[in-house]
């Protein structure tokens, strides 16, 4: 082993034929275990010389259409005929899964902001690196599954982001329009760049994201536009036959417009929403109200959106600090 090589181990043979299950070993040194590890579960799936599409949930640990989808393939994946392979991780941060929370428990880490990571970091780190530098260079097309979690509860969506090589662009929005959920949002994280997406992306590569429900629940919508979206993506990618109706629903497409899109708290206070999930708003409405339980008597502090567009995402939880996101809308577009 080098240097520069993840300290992250598995049995896992990327390149052997047939179907595989085991574990990324994370070590994990600490008082109640010395010489312990944290095992990550996988699977692979390999046959043929088709392209690689990986697969992977929990990346957040409070979100879970994706994981379920991803568990439900991994147990049909033993009698799957593919020409291809499939890296499934149902549960990426496997601590912050298990403790049901979009950070680990650990080091306290978004593993979605710690990108491209570090070999000698903290766990969440070296999850990071190990997906990096060992998952995305064998992967053709990647895809991270993601809800709103506990914070949120998000329309259905793909996030969409053009490939920057435009030669792709067209294999690009084939597999957008072979997954068709109810929307498609190019999204904007306002300048974000540690994310899984952002690190997939540098190696140039075929990324999809998307969110698919909220609430820390599992949304029955949500899970069925997963797996009926995945196989889609599977028999378009030449990867797998279709095993559902193989004509895709038309998707609505969206863009996020900078900050301007985001509602954002100004103070600490009780959220009063003046609209709802799926709602289209005009620029000046009124957003909401926002009292100070501190002196209840004073008048709300009136929100108004900034502009128009669909609310596609909206916070859970009313009582808001200053920079909590209360709502995130987007506009309709067309592929530029
Ligand atoms: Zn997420």
């Amino acid at each position: 082993m080098n240097a520069t090589q993840s300290l992250i181990q598995t049995d896992i043979d990327y390149e052997r034929e047939g179907f595989q299950t085991s574990v990324l070993r994370l070590p994990y040194s600490h008082n109640r275990s010395a010489y312990g590890h944290i095992p990550i579960p996988i699977a692979v799936l390999k046959q043929g010389h088709g392209p690689t599409l990986l697969l992977t949930g929990g990346n957040h640990g409070d979100e879970y259409e994706g994981p379920v989808a991803l568990m439900k393939l991994m147990q049909e994946m033993p009698k799957m005929q593919i020409n291809g392979r499939l890296i499934v991780i149902p549960a990426l941060n496997f601590p912050a899964f298990l403790n049901g929370s979009r950070t680990s428990p650990i080091d306290s880490a978004n593993l979605n902001r710690v990108f491209p990571g570090s070999r000698n970091g903290s766990v969440t780190e070296m999850i990071a690196h190990y997906v990096d530098t060992e998952l995305f260079p064998r992967a053709d097309v990647i895809f991270d599954l993601h809800a709103g979690g506990a914070s949120f509860n998000h329309l259905p969506a793909l996030l969409a982001a053009l490939p920057r090589d435009t030669t792709l662009h067209d294999n690009y929005q084939t597999l957008v329009e072979a997954f068709a959920a109810p929307h498609t949002m190019v999204m904007d994280l306002l300048g974000e760049d540690r994310t899984y997406g952002a690190a997939a992306e540098r190696q140039g590569k075929l990324f999809l994201c998307g969110e698919f429900g909220g609430y820390a629940s599992c949304s029955v919508d949500g899970l069925a536009i997963v797996e009926d979206g995945l196989r889609r993506l599977m028999h378009t990618l030449g990867i797998a036959p279709v095993a559902v109706p193989d004509r895709a629903p038309a998707t609505r497409l969206l863009r996020v417009e900078g900050a301007q899109h985001y509602l954002f708290a100004p103070s600490r206070g009780v959220f009063e929403p003046c609209f709802e999930l799926g709602q289209q708003v005009a620029a000046g409405q009124l957003a909401g109200r926002l009292f100070n339980p501190h002196a209840p008597w004073e008048p709300a502090c009136e929100l108004h959106f900034e502009r128009a567009g669909l609310v596609v995402c909206i916070r859970s939880f009313a009582a808001v600090e200053p920079g909590d996101c209360i709502a995130l809308l987007a506009a309709d577009t067309q592929w530029q």
